[in-house]
């Protein structure tokens, strides 16, 4: 196993991490269009002589092969940015208006980067393939994982293991968080319309108001989760937009309702399914009115397959203390495509801690999120311990 402290990676990465970062966080690019990423990448790639393969558009695929031959470890660092206005007024805040790194994927990419750096230099210390996984579209689905499994990123070599690192700004840095078996939720989305019979306000029985099923319908639909599913079972509904009406007098024809369903076990998803159908007939059938529907599944919960989260855990704890693992008792009810990798070969998603004491911490996906530079070393050198952890461990490749 390559043995790191964190002094060294500060000594020998610390600036390189941080400017990395700074310039990735200058410059984000929307989900699947993140040339300028990577070409970034490839760069530092071509600099530091380790090969790749341009996959899925613009995502990148770096293979780096130890001293011998042995197993292979993928590493998934995802490389997109949001349609979000940075507000952080940081001096390496995004240069592009309306774009903003507001997930961490910056720092994703920065520790990939870094991995490749400390491996490459400590070649002859560790036996097997790594490959860095630099995924564009994580934001959009139906995700850039997906297409990079498609064009063969878990062949040649055979992928034994995946793992993944994603930031969470309210964890400190030095601290992962991470559980065995499911760790993120499937999250899905739903499109409705009810629709009515437009009217003068004045007399409502000439006309059906869609306004008044809407209304009749939210509250409904809070039933499922509270009285429909276990309390013990996670499940989330949100309806986030809410549309219909053009003025105070004329009774509303058409309510667009938009939302999203989060659920671990696919049996609450395919129930939750067919409650909010059965909720829209008898809404719409007691009104006289009509519905659509629309449900779109999004990515599927993540996995995380207990034996490896074993092997990761200890390998953080014997290298940097036992309090640097955090144990999640419940699974996180946000998604993430690396859900499609953990689907295909054995692996353990985890949240690496960049949050900051200084400042308050903002969450993902909001203008004001913020990275704590001083986590990235941790990072680093926590992927390296737990790459080279699975690639000497029995457990993998069985
Ligand atoms: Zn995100
Ligand atoms: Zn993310």
């Amino acid at each position: 196993m390559v043995k790191v402290s964190i002094e060294q990676i500060e000594k020998q990465l610390g600036s390189y991490l941080k400017e990395t970062y700074k310039h990735l966080h200058e410059h984000p690019e929307l989900s699947a269009e993140e040339y300028e990423t990577q070409a970034f990448i490839t760069k530092e790639l071509d600099r530091m002589g380790i090969p790749y393969q341009k996959m899925a558009k613009t995502g990148v695929c770096a293979v780096l092969e130890g001293a011998e031959a042995g197993k292979t470890i993928l590493l998934r660092c995802d490389i997109d940015a949001l349609p979000i206005d940075e507000q952080t007024g940081l001096a390496y805040a995004s240069t592009k208006p309306g774009v903003m790194h507001a997930c961490g994927h910056d720092a994703h990419t920065t520790i990939g980067l870094g991995v490749l750096s400390v491996l490459k230099e400590r070649l002859s210390e560790w036996k097997g393939t790594v490959k860095i996984m630099f995924q564009p579209s994580e934001e959009v689905q139906p995700g850039g994982a997906k297409p990079m499994i498609d064009e063969g990123i878990l062949e040649n070599p055979t992928v034994d293991a995946g793992l993944c690192l994603h930031t969470n700004p309210f964890l400190a840095p030095g601290k992962f968080e991470m559980r065995k078996g499911y760790m993120l939720a499937n999250t899905d989305r739903v499109y409705i319309s009810l629709i009515g019979k437009g009217g003068h306000a004045a007399a409502p029985q000439q006309g059906i108001d869609a306004i008044a099923m809407a209304g009749q319908f939210i509250t409904g639909i809070q039933n499922i989760v509270s009285r429909q599913t276990s309390p013990l079972d996670n499940a989330v509904i949100t309806f986030g937009t809410i549309n219909g009406g053009t003025t105070s007098n004329v009774m509303c024809d058409r309510v667009d309702i938009a939302g999203t369903v989060r659920t671990i076990r696919t049996e609450t998803q395919d129930k939750i399914i067919a409650q909010i159908e059965q909720l829209l007939k008898s809404v719409t059938d007691f009104w006289g009115g009509e519905y659509t529907y629309n449900y779109s599944k999004g990515y599927p919960a993540s996995w995380n397959d207990p034996e490896l989260t074993d092997v990761v855990a200890t390998a953080i704890q014997t290298a940097f203390g036992e309090d640097k693992v955090v144990e999640n008792e419940h699974p996180y009810m946000s998604g993430d495509d690396f859900s499609v990798v953990a689907q295909a070969v054995p692996s353990v998603f985890m949240y690496w801690g960049t949050g900051s004491d200084e400042k308050e911490n903002f969450p993902w996906h909001n203008a004001y999120y913020h990275v704590n530079l001083e986590a990235l070393k941790y990072g680093v050198a926590t992927a390296v311990e737990s790459i080279t952890a699975l690639l000497q461990s029995e457990k993998v490749g069985k």
